[in-house]
């Protein structure tokens, strides 16, 4: 039986749901309750819930021993729903994610499996089951739980590190064992999905709540306008460098490129700020795409290092590789003497662009040559 912290920590729970229910039982209840007066306590600790998401703070529990409170996490989402941008709901969910992560590693190994099996009806129970842990062979004792392999590979797929992978899992009887911290990891990502798939058909909002809507509307712009990824315009395609404008002519011609050019393009896009979509829209046209595998390999190029990202390739490397065609001789730029990676090219073309600088007579002028072909 979870407690009331519990279920406002846990809002994915089937418990939670039903204390949210017990309070307002369907979205129309929801709606009326927040539009009169009593409502604006939930529009606030909503607004903040969102605000936290949006700068990326850690969501608190409100826990005021006030019924109204299992309403706020709901609502935060109805705000998101309504606003219906695809950056903020990614901010929310994860948010939302991680705090129920942190929340999860204060909880006991009987109360996790529990949230697994009534929430998601996972099949997870202790580490060789009702045998003691100490009586297990070693190479199970380091784990905690085990877990049913079709629930594990529900979510592992996500994780890029190679301790995710099946293939490096013991799996015995269908079942994978999995350490607590993982198990937690888990959960918490399965929220995140579930707040990522989850569409709510928004009815008309009351006037409190629309005003709530609106301002943070308008802040999302400020925030999102500062990490705005660029827009993909003909002057962006004109600062690549000679060996990037290549590859991705190739690919927009529907043709395939080697491994290391599609490595390159995609991080090297990533990088200067494109989104995974974009990205993967250029690829599609290849007669060798797979829609999953490619949103795999951009999600993992994207997702390097926390989300910096793989850096491409420097000049040298592409050179080795066959894919400097300044090198190869079928090209020219001068930039390329100044420079020793496309990045860094990119950089000083996009400047000139912005600047209207024509003439390249500048890079002798105050640059050392750093490469000749
Ligand atoms: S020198 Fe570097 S930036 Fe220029 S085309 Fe070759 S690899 Fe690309």
């Amino acid at each position: 039986m979870a407690t009331r912290l519990q279920l406002l920590r846990y809002p994915f729970s089937r418990e939670a749901r039903q204390a949210m229910q017990r309070v307002a039982r369907d979205l129309g209840t929801l709606i009326n309750i927040v539009e009169a007066q009593e409502g604006n306590y939930v529009i606030r600790e909503a607004t903040e819930r969102v605000y936290a998401a949006l700068n990326q703070e850690e969501i608190v529990t409100v826990n005021t021993n006030d019924d109204r409170d299992f309403l706020i996490y709901s609502t935060a989402r109805l705000i998101v729903e309504k606003l219906g941008d695809n950056r903020l709901k990614e901010y929310q969910a994860e948010a939302e994610s991680k705090a129920v992560n942190k929340h999860l590693g204060n909880e006991s190994d009987d109360f996790v499996m529990h949230l697994c099996r009534t929430s998601f009806d996972w099949d997870v129970e202790r580490v060789g089951g009702s045998t003691k842990k100490s009586a297990l062979p070693d190479y199970l004792q380091r784990f905690d739980f085990q877990m049913s392999f079709i629930n594990f590979l529900e979510i592992a797929p996500r994780f890029h590190a190679d301790e995710w992978k099946l293939v490096n899992r013991i799996v015995e009887r269908g079942k994978v064992p999995v350490r607590g911290s993982e198990l937690r990891r888990l959960i918490s990502e399965k929220f995140k999905i579930l707040i990522l798939n989850s569409t709510l058909s928004v009815p008309t909002l009351p006037r409190n709540l629309s005003l709530a809507v609106q301002q943070i509307e308008s802040d999302l712009k400020v925030k999102l306008k500062r990490s705005e990824p660029i827009k993909f315009t003909e002057k962006t395609v004109t600062a690549f460098p000679p060996c990037i404008t290549a590859m991705h002519q190739t690919a927009l011609e529907g043709k395939n490129l080697s491994h290391h050019a599609r490595f390159t393009l995609a991080s090297f896009l990533l990088k200067i700020g494109m989104s995974e979509d974009e990205v993967l829209g250029i690829f599609k046209s290849a007669p060798d795409f797979v829609r999953g595998l490619a949103e795999y390999q951009v999600r993992h190029i994207a997702s390097k290092s926390g989300g910096e990202g793989y850096t491409p390739p420097a000049c040298r490397n592409l050179r080795g590789n066959g894919l400097c065609p300044v090198y190869q001789g079928t090209t020219f730029d001068p930039l390329c003497e100044y420079i020793v990676h496309p990045l860094g090219f990119y950089e000083t073309r996009a400047w000139e662009i912005s600047k209207g600088v024509k003439s390249h007579s500048w890079y002798a002028q105050k640059r050392k040559k750093l490469q000749s072909f």
